[in-house]
């Protein structure tokens, strides 16, 4: 971790599972450039929620079609996998996957690990060229879209020790030196590694049952994970927006909000989506704009001002919570690490987007730590970069 320069040069392949969408990336790293290709694929929820061997099916395929589209089917590329889900990880290419998270559900995938999948699937197609993941796979890496996050943000900052996602999903991964890393029983040698906390799910042996409310309980109850990833469903893009549908929902019974008239789509679940968090809050705050034509999406046409002013309110309250659960997060490892003055790598939709976030954490942190100088860093695309530059760092290592 002392040194992250890149010596390796060339193109690199990466594909990124486990946010908003599906990736496969095309990187080519140059001494001073950082060019990049990349496509998004769908996956549908009938693989999300299918089998393990479809999911995999799927992705090599589409890593298949990319390749011929960017004319490197027939060429050997290193490849990086940011693969955003909890595994118990035993070496840069063997990763056992504990639990699903979001939304996904595939079966025989937990207690598995995902590589070999990956290599079976890719086997399963029957390629006759020599795609570097066959048997003769030429070189890889695993990893959480944490560690990428910090690694791609490492790499221009020298002094980023911790990588947050508050994305579909949320988590942290952080510097910390070998002596305290209890599980790690690998080579000796390294000082310091990097270790994702999967923060999200804290909470889960009960020790935030005193400020989870009815609302984080019934999210809960009607997610694929019942029971896990408490902290991650309190602050996370895939459940924020619900969040605020189930107060609105509440207030509209009691009457309190839009003359206690709803619609089918505000009763619905998963209807009041995460970016309109972020779309009402990005307005001035008696200005109601975008309020209304979201409201109005939602077959709530009849607010008035005072409605929006209440939908504003709860969409803020919800917001600034999650802001403040993450700052949390991130002070105690700025507490715990005690270095003078670290970068924090930051990565997600919902902190990319929301138009406070961002400052939020800043108060807060500032607040919880106030001897620690830090910064919170937007790492762009780590995702996807990250897995090309841990790749790139594989090769070098192993070369
Ligand atoms: C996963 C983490 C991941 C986070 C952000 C969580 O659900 O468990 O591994 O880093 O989402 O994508
Ligand atoms: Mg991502």
């Amino acid at each position: 971790m002392e040194h992250y320069k890149i010596y390796e040069r060339g193109k690199f392949l990466a594909l990124d599972l486990g946010g908003t969408n599906f990736r496969v990336l095309l990187i080519h790293l140059g001494e001073h450039c950082f060019d990049m290709k990349s496509k998004i694929y769908a996956i549908p929820q009938n693989i999300m929620l299918g089998t393990g061997e479809a999911l995999f099916d799927h992705i090599a395929e589409c890593m298949a079609n990319f390749m011929e589209e960017q004319d490197v089917f027939y060429e050997t590329l290193p490849l990086g996998f940011t693969f955003s889900f909890p595994c118990i990880q035993e070496g840069l290419t063997k990763a056992t996957l504990e639990t699903w998270t979001k939304g996904f559900k595939c079966s025989d995938v937990e207690g598995h690990d995902i590589v070999q999948l990956l290599k079976d699937a890719i086997n399963r197609r029957g390629v006759s060229c020599y795609i570097f993941l066959g048997d003769m796979v030429y070189l890889m890496a695993v990893l959480n879209d944490t560690t990428g996050t910090l690694m791609s943000c490492a790499y221009k900052k020298h002094n980023c020790r911790v990588g947050v996602i508050v994305g579909t999903g949320a988590n942290a991964c952080y510097v910390e030196k070998i002596e305290n890393a209890e599980n790690y029983n690998g080579e000796p040698g390294p000082q310091r590694m990097v270790i994702n906390t999967e923060w999200g799910a804290f909470g889960d042996n009960g020790v935030l049952d005193m400020i989870r409310t009815e609302y984080d309980h019934e999210i809960d109850q009607y997610s694929l994970n019942p029971g896990r990833q408490v902290f991650e469903k309190m602050i996370s893009g895939m459940y924020m927006g619900e969040l605020v549908r189930l107060v609105l929902v509440r207030l509209v019974q009691e009457n309190l909000l839009l003359g206690g008239i709803g619609s089918d789509i505000l009763f619905t679940r998963g209807q009041f989506f995460t970016k309109y968090v972020s779309e009402i809050e990005s307005e001035k705050r008696d200005e109601h704009t975008n309020c209304r034509l979201v409201l109005e999406e939602m077959g709530l046409g009849h607010a008035n001002d005072r409605d929006c002013a209440i939908v504003r309110y709860v969409c803020e309250s919800i917001s600034r919570r999650a802001a403040y659960l993450t700052s949390a997060g991130v002070s105690c490892l700025l507490d715990r690490m005690n270095d003078s003055d670290v970068t924090v790598a930051v990565d997600g939709s919902v902190y990319r987007f929301h138009p406070h976030f961002h400052d939020l954490m800043m108060q807060k942190i500032g607040d919880l730590s106030p001897k620690i100088k830090f910064e919170l860093m937007l790492s762009e695309d780590g995702s996807g970069r990250g897995a090309a530059l841990v790749a790139a760092v594989a090769c070098r290592t192993a070369g």
